[in-house]
């Protein structure tokens, strides 16, 4: 399908600074949401889309691109739209599937700072941001308060491992909200953590404004895995359902799944080459050789040993390790 350069690169849809779900006319809406303006004051533009429903109903939040280099997250959100398209839609799903758009842009975690004496910044330790802040709090900000808050009783952010790591399907959710505990387990992911936020995660300051909320990560960082897109989408309606935004059969949860309080890191002693010798998802007992590493030449520099038995949740898909970078994570 070919389209003509300005559909294709800058589509006409409206451009906003605010919206007002609530306000809109039933149907299918796309637009720009203007979230700043850029270091020479050209605005910079999400795009955003609302299925809003002719019956009443909850309102939901979905989001991705967080963190720029994690395009499966995003590509779940564009799935998830394209499944939508032509739905029948109880209350309103809105879908901003490119949050972090200078990230994304150079396949970068980061938010990347224009301004000289500002460094690059993880979004998802700002949220809620401040309109008095650097360029990276003041984003944050605007995306809060007048996107994500006004329009969101329930709220899924999309995210994956971050670069050079993976992740299986997999969930956080504080458990002291029933909402999250229920949505989580409805996405049926391999594992579950209960986890009970941060000051600047997205999900916190959702579940701290009363609007329940999960973080998804959808498999590996960067490079695509369609098969988890498919289960992180298949995951997401099946909550749609669930809520009576969509019609259509529950599907039950997945009893494979792992569920756990605490995680483990096992990091980089130095720098080098590591090569692990554990899977996703493996159960593993305490002392057991998870990863060798090698320098430069090749030689064994170093052998990684499990501190506990747990189960595997990620491990290094890139072998090369700065001091202090992700081996393998545990769950237990
Ligand atoms: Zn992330």
């Amino acid at each position: 399908m070919t389209k003509p350069l300005n559909e294709c690169i800058v589509p006409m849809y409206p451009t906003i600074q605010a919206l007002d779900v609530n306000a809109l006319e039933p149907g299918e809406h796309k637009f720009w949401f203007a979230v700043a303006t850029d270091a020479i004051g050209h605005p910079q533009t999400l795009p955003v889309r609302v299925f809003k429903g002719s019956k009443p109903g909850k309102r939901i939040m979905i989001t991705a691109g967080v963190h720029g280099d994690e395009q499966n997250g995003i590509l779940t959100a564009q799935k998830l739209a394209r499944e939508l398209e032509g739905k029948s839609i109880s209350g309103c799903v809105t879908i901003v599937p490119a949050v972090n758009l200078s990230g994304i842009a150079r396949h970068s975690r980061d938010f990347h700072s224009a301004a000289p004496d500002s460094s690059s910044a993880n979004l998802n330790r700002i949220f809620p941001g401040n309109p008095h802040g650097d360029d990276a709090s003041r984003y944050a900000n605007s995306l809060w308060e007048n996107l994500l808050k006004p329009n969101a009783d329930l709220a899924i952010d999309l995210h994956s491992q971050t670069s050079g790591s993976a992740y299986p399907l997999y969930a956080f959710a504080d458990y002291r909200i029933d909402d999250a505990i229920r949505m989580a387990r409805l996405i049926n992911p391999d594992v579950i953590l209960n986890d009970p936020g941060d000051p600047g995660i997205l999900e916190t300051v959702y579940n701290r404004a009363d609007i329940p909320s999960i973080t998804i990560e959808v498999g590996v960082g960067r490079y695509t895995d369609l098969e988890m897109v498919d289960r992180a989408t298949t995951g997401v309606l099946n909550v749609l359902r669930c809520y009576e935004l969509l019609d259509g059969e529950v599907e039950s949860a997945n009893n494979a799944c792992v569920e756990g309080n605490t995680i483990t890191s096992v990091r980089a002693e130095q720098g080098g080459f590591v090569i692990c010798h554990v899977e996703l998802l493996e159960e593993v007992k305490q002392g057991q050789k998870l990863a060798t590493q090698y320098n430069s030449f090749g030689d064994e520099i170093q052998t990684y040993f499990s501190p506990s038995a747990g189960v595997v949740i990620s491990h290094n898909v890139e072998s090369v390790r700065a001091p202090g970078s992700l081996v393998v994570r545990l769950i237990c």
